[in-house]
């Protein structure tokens, strides 16, 4: 497409004009009335300079703002960098300057923490998002403005840069992903066709949940707007409004995470037909353990379908709507899309069926490469494969399961131990809420077994019961060592849990 992803909100405006395209808890904007904004907003935007291949850090929740300026950039051929609104001045001075953003659009209180950003802020042109600022340069004060109709920007699909992702930081430092429009525009279009015919063309209600700064929160938007379909921005996760949220506006789709689906289904005031409405749940970002899928099941009406994805190559699997689900799989590769396991050590060799090894991808979704980073692209990039980090098996029927992440196998008196597996078996252990399995340096075996344990509210058990309940359903040497109780664990921004951060205490205590 011409227009790039910039065309996905221009067809369904052109489609559903008087559809809700985007609400939150205080408006809602129609379709046609989205549209206009994003137009105005260019208008205001070009003529204060901004041009194609222009960067802009957003960093706002999600919200209408949010979706506003995303559609807007994109329609001027600009680069989204992608900030978490939580992050401090520190974590802020890094991506403005490893993205090299000119231009940055938050709520005016968050611009205090330009201050702590150094030199950086000097080069860029700062603009509010506020219903109530008084700011010369206001998002709501621009859309007053004349709109002198700038014609949506020609972009080469292929080669123009939409999105600078920065990867979740689950394993260290993140970094910044080239997603090109082609990327975006075909992965949206992928996932969709794995579920066209469950779709109500217009008329879904996606809850927006998930952060919009993250992939998996943005391939929500897309696939909402694509459908012309409402999504309903939520601004920040908590447990007692989302079940408030989905009482309320009874939305129809849930892309969201582990975490978050724990969370509501552990709510004391949890009804069965509080989520009856749900017809689609996606789930993402990190292993959903097949108790949680299965209690799910059992307290509500609605199904979740696993996927695979990541910053780097968007969308790949996802569990096959309209046939019964593999438990614990996370469904097939997305059409156009090839998928093998390789040898961990070689990366060449592929591995029999049910054997684990390294997951690679290849398909129109894969990143252009990380951004000024060429060793970490050609480490992540060979042969247009994206080599992904993750360990897991292919069944017969070419399912593909995730076994764990290679950087976090424990290596423990010469076994590979795959921290996943435990947990699972924890997650059934009815007095355990959370778990995080890690190894921590023991000078015999290398590695030795931990298991930090969140209980449920209520709940007692002590170290022996678990120890005892692992010992029936896993090899010895599997059995955590060592066993730390904890009223809770660190996550990261999308709700993954820290395991680093763990280990990093860990080490801490040692030293
Ligand atoms: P970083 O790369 O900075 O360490 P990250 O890998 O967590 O952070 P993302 O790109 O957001 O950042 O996440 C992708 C990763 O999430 C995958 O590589 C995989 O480890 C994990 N993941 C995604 N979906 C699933 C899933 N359904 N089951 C298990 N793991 C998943
Ligand atoms: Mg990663």
């Amino acid at each position: 497409p011409q227009g790039g992803l910039f065309t996905v909100l221009e067809e369904s405006a052109s489609n559903y004009p008087d559809a809700i395209a985007v609400m939150d808890s205080e408006r809602e904007f129609t379709y046609a009335q989205l549209r206009l904004a994003v137009e105005t907003f260019s208008s205001a935007l070009y003529k204060r300079g901004f041009r194609k291949g222009d960067r802009m850090a957003i960093m706002l929740p999600n919200s209408i703002e949010y979706i506003i300026s995303y559609f807007t950039i994109l329609r001027l051929g600009g680069v989204i960098c992608q900030v978490n609104p939580m992050y401090q001045p520190m974590e802020l001075e890094y991506i403005l300057k490893d993205s090299d953003a000119t231009w940055f659009i938050s709520e005016k209180e968050q611009q205090q923490k330009l201050n702590g950003v150094g030199d950086v802020k000097d080069q860029i042109y700062i603009i509010s998002a506020d219903q109530k600022s008084e700011d010369e340069d206001d998002l709501y004060r621009w859309l007053e403005e004349d709109n002198e109709n700038i014609p949506p920007t020609v972009i080469d699909p292929m080669e123009d840069v939409a999105l600078l992702q920065y990867t979740g930081g689950t394993t260290g430092r993140s970094k910044g992903v080239m997603l090109t429009h082609a990327n975006l525009f075909i992965n949206v279009h992928q996932a969709a066709s794995f579920q066209k015919d469950y779709i109500d063309i217009p008329g879904e209600r996606s809850l927006g949940l998930s952060p919009l700064f993250h992939i998996a929160g943005i391939v929500g938007l897309n696939s909402s707007i694509l459908n012309g379909g409402t999504y309903i921005a939520i601004r920040r996760f908590r447990v007692d409004q989302a079940l408030e949220t989905i009482r309320k506006y009874r939305p129809t789709i849930f892309p969201g995470v582990p975490t978050i689906f724990l969370a509501l289904l552990r709510h004391p005031r949890l009804k069965q037909d509080d989520l009856s409405s749900l017809k689609f749940c996606a789930c993402g970002t990190a292993p959903l353990s097949i108790e949680t899928f299965r209690e799910f099941q059992s307290k509500t009406d609605a199904q979740i379908y696993e996927t695979f994805g990541m910053s780097e190559t968007l969308i790949t699997h996802r569990s096959p709507v309209g046939v019964e689900i593999k438990e614990g799989s996370v469904g097939i590769p997305l059409p156009n899309t090839d998928a093998k396991i390789v040898d961990l050590a070689t990366g060449l060799t592929e591995m029999p069926v049910g054997e684990p090894g390294e997951l690679i991808i290849k398909g129109p979704q894969v990143m252009k490469g990380y951004w000024k980073n060429e060793d970490e692209t050609k480490n992540a990039l060979r042969d247009g494969w994206m080599y992904t980090g993750d360990i897991a098996t292919m069944d017969e029927e070419g399912y593909f399961f995730i076994v764990g992440r290679k950087k976090d196998m424990i290596i423990a008196g010469g076994y590979n131990i795959y921290p996943t597996e435990i947990e699972e078996v924890l997650y059934r252990h009815p007095a355990i809420s959370e778990v995080c399995i890690y190894g921590v340096p023991d000078a015999y075996r290398g590695e030795t077994v931990k298991a930090a344990i969140v209980l449920r509210d209520g709940h007692e058990a002590t170290r022996e019961e678990i120890t005892d309940w692992c010992n029936q359903y896993l090899a010895r040497y599997k059995v955590p060592r060592l066993i730390e109780f904890k009223t809770e664990l660190p996550k990261t921004a999308v709700g993954k849990i820290l395991r680093r951060q763990l280990i990093k205490e860990e080490k801490a205590r040692m030293d």
